[in-house]
């Protein structure tokens, strides 16, 4: 199984509009510190799995019959804008897989166009082609899911985002599948107080110790973050990784 960060930015994005912080500066210099809609592409053999939709060229990224499928975490904006544009495409149609939210966003589910929207449940997996992805409720301000994906090779690796903490079911789940590696909501630096929706560094790195995978990705990174990093020599343990845009891992 291969994943490619397509993108690893919070709901601004980096550079933040309008935002000359250093963290902002620096990516408007180089394109390699830019941070766009929070997406992975997930590959095993011929099955490619978009994990979310917020890029708003994904007409351009994918032709017709290149993915087999579009997995949603949630419908909040930066998660789905890009469906908008696809969506009045012609050709097949292509399955998007969602958490159950009666309202998604806007009027994707009114005119779908050539989307076809299938809702799962919690911890029910489903299998597309060959690979199998288990939902796992998330804690954010919308029905999000995180998921479990395995290969035909029994290779694991979960993606974690949007959220504040674990609800105890899934952190249970994770705990006793042990994928090798997961994405993980980071889009704070350390708070004073208890994130609502997101996870700050805190408590990104108390998931991690609790689940102890090999490697764990930051991703859903937003400026002020990448701020942090840029003036704290901070040491990480040395399976914690902030993603970047273009990352790809072999699992
Ligand atoms: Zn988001
Ligand atoms: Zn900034
Ligand atoms: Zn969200």
């Amino acid at each position: 199984m291969r994943v490619t960060f397509l993108g690893t930015g919070d709901a601004g994005g980096v550079p933040l509009y309008g935002c000359d912080c250093s963290a902002c500066t620096r990516a408007r210099a180089d394109a390699d510190f830019r941070r766009r809609p929070c997406t992975a592409l997930v590959e095993a053999g011929d099955t490619r799995i978009l994990l979310d939709a917020g890029l708003t060229d994904l007409t351009e990224r994918f032709p017709p019959g290149s993915l087999s499928a579009i997995v949603l975490t949630h419908f909040h904006p930066d998660h789905v804008q890009g469906l908008f544009h696809l969506r009045w495409g012609i050709g097949k149609n292509i399955p998007v897989y969602s958490p159950p939210d009666s309202e998604g966003c806007a009027d994707l589910y009114k005119n779908h166009g050539l989307l076809e929207f299938r809702r799962l449940s919690k911890f029910e997996p489903v299998t597309i082609n060959n690979l199998v992805l288990t939902p796992l409720p998330l804690i954010h301000s919308k029905a999000t899911f995180g998921y479990a994906i395995e290969d035909t090779d029994g290779q694991r690796f979960a993606y974690l985002t949007d959220t504040a903490g674990l609800p105890p079911r899934t952190e249970a789940f994770l705990k006793n599948w042990r994928p090798a590696s997961f994405a993980l909501d980071c889009s704070y630096p350390p708070q004073s107080s208890l994130p609502r929706n997101h996870n700050d560094l805190t408590l990104a790195l108390a998931i991690a110790e609790t689940l102890a995978p090999a490697k764990v990705w930051l991703t859903h990174v937003g400026h002020e973050f990448d701020l942090w990093l840029n003036n704290n020599s901070h040491v990480f343990p040395r399976q914690i990784v902030v993603a970047c845009d273009g990352d790809v891992i072999d699992v």
